[in-house]
């Protein structure tokens, strides 16, 4: 059994008059501790089929199981990292991150010393009494992914948490994040736009076209760890990522 098997699963909002098929018939599953990368270009769905795996949002048809179990509403197991905004600005590093122990009722000395704990292993020492306006993009990741993972999720959805950052910056986030996955050994579903992220932590790439989402190929990432962006078989993969996705562009486009 997979920890996540997605089954056709399709999205239609309606609002206004207006239908949006954000996404048609996807599946695919995560494989326990699996770090699947879902890539695509802006608006193929990749916001919404997190949602839907967090229990925010409700597929209209097909079907989402964990663990063999269906999601219907906010899975205690998962925990997810928004790009932004998902802090909250007028608690303290300390408190956003014992954020969503409290909201599960853990108590208060046990929240204090994991919080702790958690915040030391992100590189967060000192900065425990900050507000987030006081942090860098960088740092304000890292409470946010420390926060995640007070809960020791099964299931870790991270909606392209670096794509605010500089390129220096979001490399050293990604090695970090490698090393809490590896420690935590939690599925990770993590979307992004950029082929180099989705090569660069990927165990399996979901690549989606647009219009409606749908799954376009699921390439998996053959490197050993920690992967070498200057390894000639990591631009190989690359290309090979990039080629699938210009495909859909080109049809996209009409060329
Ligand atoms: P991505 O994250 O890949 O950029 P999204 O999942 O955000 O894509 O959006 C997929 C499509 O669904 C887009 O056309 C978007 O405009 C539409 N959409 C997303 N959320 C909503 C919503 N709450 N109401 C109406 N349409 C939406
Ligand atoms: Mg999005």
């Amino acid at each position: 059994m997979s920890l996540l098997e997605l089954t056709s699963v399709s999205k239609t909002y309606r609002r206004r008059g207006e239908t949006v098929h954000a996404l048609d018939a996807v599946s695919f599953s995560a494989q326990f501790g699996e770090f699947i990368c879902l890539l695509g270009v802006s608006g193929c769905g990749k916001s919404t089929l997190l949602q839907i795996l967090a229990g925010l949002e409700h597929a209209d048809g097909g079907e989402v199981r964990m663990e063999g179990e269906p999601i219907t509403e906010c899975h205690p197991e998962a925990s997810v990292v928004f790009q932004e905004h998902g802090l909250f600005p007028w608690m303290t590093v300390e408190r956003n991150v014992e954020f969503n122990m409290k909201a599960r009722g853990v108590g208060k000395t046990e929240r204090g010393r994991v919080a702790h704990d958690f915040i030391d292993r992100v590189g967060l020492a000192g900065f425990e009494q900050r507000y987030p306006h006081e942090l860098s993009g960088g740092m304000r990741q890292r409470v946010g992914i420390a926060r995640a993972l007070t809960t020791r999720p099964r299931l870790l959805l991270m909606d392209e948490p670096f794509g605010a950052l500089d390129a220096q910056t979001r490399s050293v986030m990604q090695s970090q994040l490698l090393e809490l996955w590896q420690a935590y050994r939690a599925t990770v579903v993590f979307v992004t736009h950029s082929v180099d992220e989705a090569v660069f932590l990927a165990d399996r790439i979901v690549i989606m076209s647009p219009r409606p989402g749908r799954v376009r190929s699921i390439v998996p990432v053959d490197l050993p760890r920690p992967r070498d962006r200057a390894d000639p078989r990591f631009g190989q993969c690359v290309g090979e990522v990039l080629a699938l996705i210009h495909e859909d562009l080109r049809q996209l486009v009409g060329a």
